[in-house]
Protein backbone atom coordinates (compact mmCIF):
# COMPACT_ATOMS: atom_id res chain seq x y z
CA UNK A 1 0.00 0.00 0.00
CA UNK A 2 2.46 2.32 1.22
CA UNK A 3 4.85 1.11 -0.98
CA UNK A 4 2.56 1.74 -4.11
CA UNK A 5 1.98 5.23 -3.34
CA UNK A 6 5.69 6.15 -3.28
CA UNK A 7 6.06 4.08 -6.30
CA UNK A 8 3.54 6.53 -7.84
CA UNK A 9 4.95 9.36 -6.31
CA UNK A 10 8.15 8.91 -7.67
CA UNK A 11 6.98 7.66 -10.94
CA UNK A 12 5.74 11.27 -11.58
CA UNK A 13 8.74 12.99 -9.53
CA UNK A 14 11.36 11.42 -12.13
CA UNK A 15 9.16 13.08 -15.18
CA UNK A 16 9.13 16.61 -13.65
CA UNK A 17 12.54 16.06 -12.16
CA UNK A 18 14.31 14.59 -15.37
CA UNK A 19 16.23 11.44 -14.88
CA UNK A 20 19.52 12.65 -13.63
CA UNK A 21 18.01 14.85 -10.28
CA UNK A 22 15.18 11.72 -9.75
CA UNK A 23 18.51 8.91 -9.85
CA UNK A 24 20.36 11.25 -7.58
CA UNK A 25 17.54 12.08 -4.93
CA UNK A 26 14.21 10.18 -5.15
CA UNK A 27 15.50 6.87 -6.17
CA UNK A 28 17.67 6.04 -2.96
CA UNK A 29 14.54 6.97 -1.06
CA UNK A 30 11.76 4.73 0.84
CA UNK A 31 8.76 5.61 2.21
CA UNK A 32 8.79 3.83 5.38
CA UNK A 33 4.72 5.07 7.05
CA UNK A 34 2.67 7.99 7.30
CA UNK A 35 1.35 8.81 10.51
CA UNK A 36 0.16 12.02 11.99
CA UNK A 37 0.61 14.69 9.40
CA UNK A 38 3.98 13.13 9.16
CA UNK A 39 5.56 10.78 5.98
CA UNK A 40 8.48 9.24 6.97
CA UNK A 41 10.99 8.20 4.59
CA UNK A 42 14.33 6.41 4.50
CA UNK A 43 17.30 7.74 2.95
CA UNK A 44 21.31 6.55 2.24
CA UNK A 45 22.66 9.56 3.95
CA UNK A 46 21.85 12.68 6.07
CA UNK A 47 23.06 14.41 2.96
CA UNK A 48 20.77 13.08 0.60
CA UNK A 49 17.82 13.63 3.51
CA UNK A 50 18.66 17.45 3.80
CA UNK A 51 18.65 17.92 0.48
CA UNK A 52 15.62 16.27 -0.91
CA UNK A 53 13.81 18.23 2.03
CA UNK A 54 15.39 21.46 1.31
CA UNK A 55 14.98 21.40 -2.84
CA UNK A 56 11.51 18.71 -2.78
CA UNK A 57 9.68 18.51 0.49
CA UNK A 58 6.28 20.85 -0.83
CA UNK A 59 6.79 18.70 -4.09
CA UNK A 60 6.46 15.27 -2.33
CA UNK A 61 4.48 16.70 0.54
CA UNK A 62 1.94 17.53 -2.60
CA UNK A 63 1.47 14.29 -4.14
CA UNK A 64 1.38 12.25 -0.86
CA UNK A 65 -1.22 14.14 0.28
CA UNK A 66 -3.87 12.88 -2.56
CA UNK A 67 -3.75 9.61 -0.35
CA UNK A 68 -3.09 11.08 3.15
CA UNK A 69 -5.15 14.52 3.48
CA UNK A 70 -3.76 15.42 6.80
CA UNK A 71 -0.10 15.47 5.79
CA UNK A 72 1.95 18.45 6.19
CA UNK A 73 5.90 16.78 6.53
CA UNK A 74 8.54 15.23 5.68
CA UNK A 75 10.97 13.26 8.29
CA UNK A 76 14.38 11.54 7.01
CA UNK A 77 16.00 8.62 9.20
CA UNK A 78 19.02 7.57 7.56
CA UNK A 79 20.03 4.00 7.19
CA UNK A 80 22.08 2.21 9.81
CA UNK A 81 23.85 -0.83 10.65
CA UNK A 82 24.57 -3.84 8.62
CA UNK A 83 21.43 -4.00 6.47
CA UNK A 84 23.00 -0.66 4.78
CA UNK A 85 22.12 -0.86 0.88
CA UNK A 86 24.72 0.01 -1.35
CA UNK A 87 24.47 4.30 -1.45
CA UNK A 88 23.19 4.98 -4.62
CA UNK A 89 22.82 8.31 -4.59
CA UNK A 90 25.72 10.96 -3.98
CA UNK A 91 25.74 12.65 -7.15
CA UNK A 92 29.02 13.93 -6.44
CA UNK A 93 31.55 10.92 -6.88
CA UNK A 94 34.21 10.64 -8.48
CA UNK A 95 33.77 8.51 -10.65
CA UNK A 96 34.94 9.38 -14.35
CA UNK A 97 31.52 10.66 -16.05
CA UNK A 98 29.93 11.59 -13.12
CA UNK A 99 32.27 14.64 -12.29
CA UNK A 100 30.28 16.33 -14.91
CA UNK A 101 26.76 16.17 -13.82
CA UNK A 102 24.71 18.93 -13.53
CA UNK A 103 23.23 19.75 -9.89
CA UNK A 104 19.84 19.37 -9.76
CA UNK A 105 17.82 22.47 -10.92
CA UNK A 106 14.79 23.82 -9.43
CA UNK A 107 11.50 23.42 -11.76
CA UNK A 108 9.71 26.60 -10.24
CA UNK A 109 13.04 28.35 -11.21
CA UNK A 110 11.83 28.98 -15.15
CA UNK A 111 11.74 33.11 -16.67
CA UNK A 112 8.11 32.57 -16.71
CA UNK A 113 8.19 32.77 -12.93
CA UNK A 114 10.28 35.24 -12.25
CA UNK A 115 8.76 38.19 -11.85
CA UNK A 116 10.12 41.50 -13.35
CA UNK A 117 10.45 45.08 -12.01
CA UNK A 118 12.18 47.82 -12.61
CA UNK A 119 15.18 46.60 -9.73
CA UNK A 120 16.09 43.14 -12.16
CA UNK A 121 14.51 44.26 -15.29
CA UNK A 122 17.99 44.29 -16.74
CA UNK A 123 19.56 41.31 -15.17
CA UNK A 124 16.55 39.59 -16.39
CA UNK A 125 17.20 40.64 -20.05
CA UNK A 126 20.38 39.85 -20.40
CA UNK A 127 19.50 36.58 -18.78
CA UNK A 128 17.18 35.90 -21.56
CA UNK A 129 19.81 36.81 -24.20
CA UNK A 130 22.00 35.10 -23.11
CA UNK A 131 19.26 31.78 -23.22
CA UNK A 132 18.81 32.63 -26.32
CA UNK A 133 22.18 31.60 -27.41
CA UNK A 134 23.03 33.00 -30.78
CA UNK A 135 25.87 34.56 -31.84
CA UNK A 136 28.28 34.93 -28.08
CA UNK A 137 27.64 38.48 -27.26
CA UNK A 138 27.95 38.84 -23.30
CA UNK A 139 30.48 36.11 -22.85
CA UNK A 140 31.01 36.00 -19.60
CA UNK A 141 27.56 36.88 -18.08
CA UNK A 142 27.79 38.08 -14.67
CA UNK A 143 25.44 38.25 -12.53
CA UNK A 144 25.93 39.76 -8.73
CA UNK A 145 23.37 41.06 -5.86
CA UNK A 146 22.21 40.61 -2.36
CA UNK A 147 21.27 37.35 -1.07
CA UNK A 148 17.80 36.30 -1.98
CA UNK A 149 17.58 38.64 -4.77
CA UNK A 150 17.08 35.71 -7.79
CA UNK A 151 20.78 35.30 -8.87
CA UNK A 152 20.30 31.33 -8.87
CA UNK A 153 16.82 31.72 -9.89
CA UNK A 154 17.52 33.00 -12.94
CA UNK A 155 20.33 30.92 -13.40
CA UNK A 156 18.44 27.93 -13.18
CA UNK A 157 16.13 29.56 -15.78
CA UNK A 158 18.57 29.92 -17.99
CA UNK A 159 19.37 26.50 -18.12
CA UNK A 160 15.85 25.10 -17.92
CA UNK A 161 15.33 27.52 -21.46
CA UNK A 162 18.60 25.87 -23.11
CA UNK A 163 17.47 22.27 -22.65
CA UNK A 164 14.53 22.73 -23.52
CA UNK A 165 15.35 24.90 -26.85
CA UNK A 166 18.59 23.23 -27.85
CA UNK A 167 18.69 19.70 -25.87
CA UNK A 168 21.50 18.74 -27.57
CA UNK A 169 23.97 21.16 -25.19
CA UNK A 170 25.79 20.10 -22.71
CA UNK A 171 25.00 22.76 -20.16
CA UNK A 172 26.79 22.33 -16.61
CA UNK A 173 25.32 24.12 -13.47
CA UNK A 174 26.56 24.12 -10.20
CA UNK A 175 27.81 26.06 -7.07
CA UNK A 176 31.34 27.34 -6.59
CA UNK A 177 31.48 25.09 -3.70
CA UNK A 178 30.68 21.87 -5.72
CA UNK A 179 33.32 22.99 -8.11
CA UNK A 180 35.78 22.75 -5.60
CA UNK A 181 34.48 20.03 -3.96
CA UNK A 182 34.46 18.05 -7.45
CA UNK A 183 38.08 19.73 -8.23
CA UNK A 184 39.26 18.41 -4.50
CA UNK A 185 37.75 15.22 -5.26
CA UNK A 186 39.40 14.83 -8.63
CA UNK A 187 42.70 15.51 -7.44
CA UNK A 188 42.38 12.59 -4.62
CA UNK A 189 41.10 9.98 -6.97
CA UNK A 190 44.03 11.22 -9.13
CA UNK A 191 41.65 11.44 -11.89
CA UNK A 192 42.52 15.78 -12.55
CA UNK A 193 42.87 14.81 -16.33
CA UNK A 194 39.76 13.66 -16.61
CA UNK A 195 38.53 16.67 -14.58
CA UNK A 196 40.26 19.19 -16.71
CA UNK A 197 39.03 17.42 -20.22
CA UNK A 198 35.48 17.06 -19.13
CA UNK A 199 34.85 20.57 -17.67
CA UNK A 200 36.41 21.78 -20.95
CA UNK A 201 33.91 19.92 -23.68
CA UNK A 202 30.82 21.23 -22.04
CA UNK A 203 28.97 24.30 -23.82
CA UNK A 204 27.78 25.98 -21.04
CA UNK A 205 29.17 26.36 -17.86
CA UNK A 206 27.33 28.33 -14.81
CA UNK A 207 28.74 28.49 -11.69
CA UNK A 208 27.09 29.72 -9.11
CA UNK A 209 28.07 32.09 -5.66
CA UNK A 210 31.73 32.54 -7.34
CA UNK A 211 32.39 34.69 -3.86
CA UNK A 212 32.98 31.11 -2.01
CA UNK A 213 36.03 30.85 -3.77
CA UNK A 214 37.86 33.32 -2.92
CA UNK A 215 41.05 32.87 -0.22
CA UNK A 216 41.02 29.26 -1.59
CA UNK A 217 43.81 29.49 -4.30
CA UNK A 218 44.32 25.63 -5.91
CA UNK A 219 40.64 26.08 -6.68
CA UNK A 220 41.09 29.45 -7.99
CA UNK A 221 43.36 28.63 -10.20
CA UNK A 222 41.51 25.75 -11.37
CA UNK A 223 38.56 27.47 -12.08
CA UNK A 224 40.83 30.46 -14.06
CA UNK A 225 41.92 27.74 -16.22
CA UNK A 226 38.42 26.37 -17.29
CA UNK A 227 37.01 29.94 -17.49
CA UNK A 228 39.60 31.04 -20.00
CA UNK A 229 39.74 28.21 -21.91
CA UNK A 230 35.88 27.72 -22.11
CA UNK A 231 35.51 31.53 -23.13
CA UNK A 232 38.35 31.30 -25.82
CA UNK A 233 36.71 28.56 -27.81
CA UNK A 234 33.19 30.92 -27.47
CA UNK A 235 31.34 28.95 -25.03
CA UNK A 236 29.23 30.74 -22.57
CA UNK A 237 30.06 31.20 -19.16
CA UNK A 238 28.05 32.45 -16.36
CA UNK A 239 28.66 33.43 -13.44
CA UNK A 240 26.94 35.14 -10.26
CA UNK A 241 28.38 36.50 -6.57
CA UNK A 242 26.95 38.64 -3.85
CA UNK A 243 28.91 41.44 -4.83
CA UNK A 244 30.92 42.62 -7.91
CA UNK A 245 34.05 41.50 -9.27
CA UNK A 246 36.03 44.08 -7.97
CA UNK A 247 34.52 43.50 -4.30
CA UNK A 248 35.14 39.64 -3.93
CA UNK A 249 37.81 39.94 -1.21
CA UNK A 250 40.76 37.18 -1.81
CA UNK A 251 40.43 37.10 -5.44
CA UNK A 252 42.89 37.17 -8.19
CA UNK A 253 43.20 40.19 -10.21
CA UNK A 254 43.83 38.56 -13.30
CA UNK A 255 40.45 36.81 -12.70
CA UNK A 256 38.67 40.00 -11.32
CA UNK A 257 39.32 41.30 -14.62
CA UNK A 258 38.80 37.96 -16.79
CA UNK A 259 35.08 38.57 -15.50
CA UNK A 260 34.68 41.97 -15.86
CA UNK A 261 35.50 41.49 -19.91
CA UNK A 262 31.97 40.03 -20.65
CA UNK A 263 28.41 41.84 -18.87
CA UNK A 264 27.96 42.34 -15.59
CA UNK A 265 25.34 43.18 -14.21
CA UNK A 266 23.68 43.78 -10.61
CA UNK A 267 20.13 42.71 -9.45
CA UNK A 268 19.09 45.48 -7.33
CA UNK A 269 17.11 45.70 -3.71
CA UNK A 270 13.72 45.00 -4.56
CA UNK A 271 11.19 48.03 -4.26
CA UNK A 272 7.72 47.86 -3.47
CA UNK A 273 5.70 47.32 -6.59
CA UNK A 274 8.14 44.60 -7.33
CA UNK A 275 7.58 43.12 -4.04
CA UNK A 276 3.59 43.28 -4.44
CA UNK A 277 4.31 41.83 -7.69
CA UNK A 278 5.90 38.64 -6.19
CA UNK A 279 3.39 38.07 -3.72
CA UNK A 280 0.21 37.92 -5.71
CA UNK A 281 2.59 35.71 -7.85
CA UNK A 282 3.44 33.12 -5.33
CA UNK A 283 0.10 33.45 -4.09
CA UNK A 284 -1.56 32.13 -7.26
CA UNK A 285 1.07 29.34 -7.19
CA UNK A 286 0.34 28.27 -3.52
CA UNK A 287 -2.80 28.40 -4.05
CA UNK A 288 -2.47 25.63 -6.91
CA UNK A 289 -0.71 22.98 -4.51
CA UNK A 290 -3.04 24.18 -1.10
CA UNK A 291 -6.62 24.97 -2.55
CA UNK A 292 -7.69 28.54 -2.77
CA UNK A 293 -6.94 30.81 0.21
CA UNK A 294 -8.61 34.45 1.03
CA UNK A 295 -6.24 36.72 1.33
CA UNK A 296 -8.05 39.87 3.40
CA UNK A 297 -7.59 43.54 2.45
CA UNK A 298 -4.48 45.25 2.26
CA UNK A 299 -2.31 41.38 3.56
CA UNK A 300 -0.16 41.99 0.36
CA UNK A 301 0.32 45.69 0.56
CA UNK A 302 1.30 45.53 3.93
CA UNK A 303 4.07 42.55 3.77
CA UNK A 304 5.13 44.51 0.46
CA UNK A 305 5.83 47.18 3.13
CA UNK A 306 7.27 45.68 5.81
CA UNK A 307 9.50 42.71 4.44
CA UNK A 308 11.68 44.84 2.41
CA UNK A 309 15.04 42.16 2.89
CA UNK A 310 14.83 39.75 0.32
CA UNK A 311 12.57 37.58 -1.68
CA UNK A 312 12.93 34.01 0.62
CA UNK A 313 11.92 36.18 2.99
CA UNK A 314 8.89 37.28 1.89
CA UNK A 315 7.92 34.04 -0.10
CA UNK A 316 8.58 32.16 2.91
CA UNK A 317 6.44 34.98 5.48
CA UNK A 318 3.76 34.30 2.49
CA UNK A 319 4.01 30.65 2.74
CA UNK A 320 3.70 30.60 6.57
CA UNK A 321 0.48 32.66 5.99
CA UNK A 322 -0.89 30.01 3.47
CA UNK A 323 -0.07 26.55 5.63
CA UNK A 324 -1.66 28.50 8.75
CA UNK A 325 -4.92 29.97 6.91
CA UNK A 326 -4.80 26.12 5.58
CA UNK A 327 -5.03 24.54 8.55
CA UNK A 328 -7.24 26.42 10.46
CA UNK A 329 -9.62 27.31 7.55
CA UNK A 330 -10.15 31.19 7.41
CA UNK A 331 -9.52 33.88 5.44
CA UNK A 332 -5.83 35.45 5.84
CA UNK A 333 -6.38 39.26 7.53
CA UNK A 334 -4.18 41.48 8.55
CA UNK A 335 -4.04 40.59 12.06
CA UNK A 336 -3.64 37.25 11.40
CA UNK A 337 -0.09 38.25 9.29
CA UNK A 338 0.77 41.01 11.97
CA UNK A 339 0.56 37.18 14.99
CA UNK A 340 2.17 35.31 12.86
CA UNK A 341 4.70 36.54 11.22
CA UNK A 342 5.45 39.03 14.23
CA UNK A 343 9.48 37.59 14.36
CA UNK A 344 10.15 38.45 10.71
CA UNK A 345 8.20 41.69 11.15
CA UNK A 346 10.39 42.66 14.44
CA UNK A 347 13.54 41.97 12.94
CA UNK A 348 13.14 44.27 9.66
CA UNK A 349 11.69 47.21 11.42
CA UNK A 350 13.09 50.38 10.86
CA UNK A 351 13.92 52.74 12.88
CA UNK A 352 12.43 56.03 13.12
CA UNK A 353 13.08 59.42 14.34
CA UNK A 354 10.89 62.09 16.09
CA UNK A 355 11.98 64.73 13.00
CA UNK A 356 10.51 61.90 10.20
CA UNK A 357 7.34 61.64 12.69
CA UNK A 358 7.21 65.38 13.26
CA UNK A 359 7.35 65.83 9.41
CA UNK A 360 4.58 62.60 8.33
CA UNK A 361 2.20 64.31 10.75
CA UNK A 362 2.41 67.79 9.54
CA UNK A 363 1.87 66.77 6.46
CA UNK A 364 -0.92 64.43 6.86
CA UNK A 365 -2.70 67.39 8.85
CA UNK A 366 -1.99 69.99 6.49
CA UNK A 367 0.05 72.37 8.80
CA UNK A 368 3.45 73.50 8.64
CA UNK A 369 6.23 72.08 10.89
CA UNK A 370 7.14 75.53 12.04
CA UNK A 371 3.80 75.28 13.97
CA UNK A 372 3.86 72.20 14.98
CA UNK A 373 7.34 72.96 17.06
CA UNK A 374 6.05 76.63 17.59
CA UNK A 375 3.85 77.92 20.33
CA UNK A 376 0.47 78.29 18.59
CA UNK A 377 -1.94 76.26 20.47
CA UNK A 378 -5.31 76.31 17.97
CA UNK A 379 -6.94 72.89 18.23
CA UNK A 380 -6.15 72.78 14.62
CA UNK A 381 -2.53 72.72 15.65
CA UNK A 382 -2.28 71.88 19.04
CA UNK A 383 -4.02 68.23 18.31
CA UNK A 384 -1.48 67.18 15.79
CA UNK A 385 1.18 68.29 17.55
CA UNK A 386 -0.09 65.52 20.20
CA UNK A 387 -0.53 62.98 18.14
CA UNK A 388 3.10 63.75 16.67
CA UNK A 389 4.19 63.27 20.95
CA UNK A 390 2.16 60.07 21.08
CA UNK A 391 3.93 58.82 18.17
CA UNK A 392 7.75 59.62 19.20
CA UNK A 393 6.78 58.21 22.84
CA UNK A 394 5.39 54.59 20.66
CA UNK A 395 7.59 54.37 18.08
CA UNK A 396 11.03 55.68 19.50
CA UNK A 397 13.38 54.85 22.58
CA UNK A 398 13.35 59.18 23.45
CA UNK A 399 12.24 59.76 27.05
CA UNK A 400 9.90 62.35 27.29
CA UNK A 401 12.42 65.29 28.50
CA UNK A 402 14.36 64.19 25.31
CA UNK A 403 11.59 63.99 23.15
CA UNK A 404 10.03 67.65 24.69
CA UNK A 405 13.55 68.86 23.60
CA UNK A 406 12.69 68.36 19.83
CA UNK A 407 9.10 70.10 20.34
CA UNK A 408 11.00 73.10 20.32
CA UNK A 409 11.83 72.89 23.60
CA UNK A 410 8.69 72.06 26.00
CA UNK A 411 9.01 70.72 29.24
CA UNK A 412 8.21 66.69 29.64
CA UNK A 413 5.20 67.04 31.71
CA UNK A 414 3.63 68.78 28.63
CA UNK A 415 4.51 66.20 26.72
CA UNK A 416 3.02 63.38 28.97
CA UNK A 417 -0.27 65.31 28.71
CA UNK A 418 -0.20 65.11 25.15
CA UNK A 419 0.68 61.46 24.88
CA UNK A 420 -2.32 60.99 27.58
CA UNK A 421 -4.47 62.87 26.22
CA UNK A 422 -4.31 60.96 22.51
CA UNK A 423 -4.41 57.92 24.60
CA UNK A 424 -7.86 58.54 26.02
CA UNK A 425 -9.04 60.40 22.22
CA UNK A 426 -7.99 57.02 20.65
CA UNK A 427 -10.58 54.74 22.83
CA UNK A 428 -13.70 57.50 21.82
CA UNK A 429 -12.39 59.09 18.80
CA UNK A 430 -12.49 56.60 15.56
CA UNK A 431 -10.98 59.18 12.93
CA UNK A 432 -8.12 60.19 15.53
CA UNK A 433 -7.56 56.37 15.85
CA UNK A 434 -8.00 55.64 12.42
CA UNK A 435 -5.59 58.50 11.60
CA UNK A 436 -3.06 57.76 14.17
CA UNK A 437 -2.79 53.88 12.95
CA UNK A 438 -2.34 54.96 9.17
CA UNK A 439 0.53 57.30 10.44
CA UNK A 440 1.76 54.37 12.15
CA UNK A 441 1.87 52.15 9.55
CA UNK A 442 3.29 54.65 6.89
CA UNK A 443 6.00 55.23 9.47
CA UNK A 444 7.23 51.60 10.22
CA UNK A 445 7.16 50.74 6.18
P1 LIG B 1 19.83 34.37 -4.72
O1 LIG B 1 20.41 33.23 -5.51
O2 LIG B 1 20.06 35.69 -5.36
O3 LIG B 1 20.24 34.37 -3.26
P2 LIG B 1 17.35 33.02 -5.30
O4 LIG B 1 17.42 32.98 -6.78
O5 LIG B 1 17.65 31.77 -4.56
O6 LIG B 1 18.26 34.21 -4.72
O7 LIG B 1 15.92 33.58 -4.89
C1 LIG B 1 15.35 33.38 -3.60
C2 LIG B 1 13.89 33.04 -3.73
O8 LIG B 1 13.19 34.19 -4.17
C3 LIG B 1 13.62 31.96 -4.75
O9 LIG B 1 12.59 31.14 -4.29
C4 LIG B 1 13.18 32.72 -5.99
O10 LIG B 1 12.29 31.97 -6.78
C5 LIG B 1 12.52 33.93 -5.39
N1 LIG B 1 12.64 35.12 -6.25
C6 LIG B 1 13.64 36.04 -6.23
N2 LIG B 1 13.41 37.01 -7.13
C7 LIG B 1 12.24 36.70 -7.73
C8 LIG B 1 11.45 37.32 -8.75
N3 LIG B 1 11.83 38.46 -9.34
N4 LIG B 1 10.30 36.72 -9.11
C9 LIG B 1 9.90 35.58 -8.53
N5 LIG B 1 10.58 34.95 -7.56
C10 LIG B 1 11.74 35.50 -7.16
MG1 LIG C 1 21.70 31.73 -4.90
Amino acid sequence: MIAQQWSKVSKELRQELGESSYKSWIEPLELVGVENGVARLRAPSRFVGDWVKRNYHDKIVARLRLDHADLSQLEFAVETGSAQRPAKAAPMVAEPGTILESAPLETRYTFDNFVVGKPNELAYAAAKRVAEGGPVTFNPLFLYGGVGLGKTHLMHAIAHEMQRTRPELQVLYLSAEQFMYRFVQALRDRQIMDFKSLFRSVDVLMVDDVQFISGKDSTQEEFFHTFNALVDQNKQVIISADRAPGEIKDLEERITSRMQSGLVVDLHPTNYELRLGILHRKAATFAETLGPVRVGDGVFEFLAHRITNNVRVLEGALQRLFAFSNLIGQEITLDMAQDCLSDLLRSSDRRVTVEEIQRKVSEHFNIRLSDMLGPKRARNIARPRQIAMYLAKDLTSRSLPEIGRRFGGRDHTTILYGVRKVEELLVTDNQLAEDVDLLRRLLQS
